[in-house]
């Protein structure tokens, strides 16, 4: 059995995951941030705890714990090295999650966690190569390469959402302007529709939320689109055409078996998907070749969990 942790700025989620990447108990408790991370580390060795007693195991019965970390994980090191939402600069996580257990403890970024669940318990199962995105706030990317996440040299790869896609371009919160992040994640959805419904007072996204900007969502967008609205679909195709040269990059540079993908947007589902798969095959590099599947990922918040506890499988 393994111990997963799901570390994020808003919520630490813990599971107790067997060898297949199934949870077999979990909880979760706010991450509480602005507090020392070693007070931090306290809740979460504390909620680990308490999901091994609530479970029917023993702490005997565990192999490892893995997190998943937002930010800059070092997992050579067992550091933290940057997470700007936690407030942590080279916080030596390991060492002080040490004080409670006597196991290997495993690091990686939650893009990769992520990436792992879905190519061990998920949509990417059987595919030794797959890329997981996450289209939420940013795009999340996991890149499992032989089976393994894959983050580079110096553990700072996998930002696929800060390709940069359009040069000049929009700016993003990581400096650099045009990243891909900034055209094809929700965030992005949201930012556009929020435009358009004030241009466009007709548009049935104003109508969808009773003419309150603040409550446009990608959803909104979509459902607009969905329903024939003129002025949500020319933003979801605009939308779609940004996802799809991104994807259209992924697949030039790593040429995976399965790209997943999940967060909000991908809820859409077929609509989406129809529409993702059309503009990538109209503009793929290599026509008569095959390339990777597209696919909606499945595993939804447990992911990250799930992966973070798959670090000890590796
Ligand atoms: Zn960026």
């Amino acid at each position: 059995m393994y111990i997963g942790v799901d570390l994020g700025g808003t919520n630490i989620g813990v599971g107790l995951v067997d060898e297949k990447g199934k949870i077999v108990y979990k909880g979760e408790i706010p991450t509480g941030v602005g507090r020392p991370f070693e007070e931090i580390i306290g809740d979460m060795a504390k909620l680990i705890q308490d999901v091994i007693e609530e479970s029917d195991y023993k702490q005997e019965d565990l192999k490892a714990i893995g997190i998943g970390s937002t930010g800059l994980p070092d997992n050579k090191k067992g550091t933290i090295v940057l997470a700007s939402n936690l407030g942590w600069e080279n916080a030596p996580i390991r060492d002080e999650l040490h004080k409670y257990f006597d196991l290997p403890i495993h690091l990686d970024n939650d893009g990769n966690t992520a990436g792992l669940a879905e190519a061990v318990a998920g949509a990417c199962q059987g595919a030794e190569n797959s890329i997981t995105l996450t289209l939420g706030t940013g795009i999340g990317a996991g890149i499992i390469i032989n089976g393994k996440p894959y983050s580079g040299a110096h553990s700072v790869g996998a930002e696929l959402g800060h390709l940069i896609i359009h040069v000049d371009g929009i700016q993003c919160t990581c400096g650099n302007k045009g990243c891909w992040e900034r055209y094809a994640s929700a965030t992005a959805l949201i930012s556009e529709g929020k435009k358009a419904a004030k241009n466009h007072s007709d548009s049935l996204i104003y109508q969808l939320v009773d003419r309150n900007l603040d409550r446009i969502t990608a959803k909104t967008v979509i459902d607009a689109a969905k329903k024939g609205d003129v002025t949500a679909l020319k933003l979801f195709d605009n939308y779609i055409y940004y996802l799809a040269m991104g994807i259209i990059t992924i697949i030039n540079s790593f040429d995976p078996a399965i790209i997943a993908i999940g967060g909000g947007v991908a809820g859409a589902g077929d609509f989406l998907f129809d529409a993702l798969k059309k503009k990538v095959k109209e503009h793929i590099f290599y026509k008569e070749a095959p390339y990777a599947e597209i696919t909606q990922a499945v595993l939804g918040n447990d992911a990250g969990i799930i992966g973070a506890a798959m670090l000890g499988k590796l």
